[in-house]
């Protein structure tokens, strides 16, 4: 997008014009999904470090939002899935693990 006020090229989700500081959008842009609840499942089900991690990056996402970091604010809430869903998988592996090990044990 340009600048109303001083016709410079912005990237068109950008918050402020880089030349001038005019604010381009309004404060509150579209709410992007933070993942944070998917995060902390990860965290009390299956995996603890990996859900942190994904946490981490979930409590990123709403303060670069408010500060019109709206870019950062997307990667942060794209790492934040990332995390969790290797939590998640992690955890997942661990689990059939040791139901396979349980099987195997009974069997003997
Ligand atoms: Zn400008």
């Amino acid at each position: 997008m340009f600048c109303r006020k001083c016709g410079t090229r912005n990237d068109d989700n950008a918050y402020k014009c880089t030349q001038c500081s005019e604010v381009l959008q309004e404060l509150t842009p579209r709410k992007i999904d933070n993942n944070l609840g998917l995060a902390i499942l990860v965290t009390v089900l299956c995996c603890l470090p990996l859900g942190v991690v994904g946490i981490v990056h979930a409590a990123q996402v709403n303060a670069k939002a408010q500060a019109g970091d709206i870019a950062g604010a997307e990667e942060s809430a794209r790492k934040a899935k990332m995390w969790s869903l290797w939590g998640l998988g992690l955890g997942l592996v661990v689990f059939g693990g040791y139901v396979l090990l349980a099987l195997v044990g009974s069997a003997l």
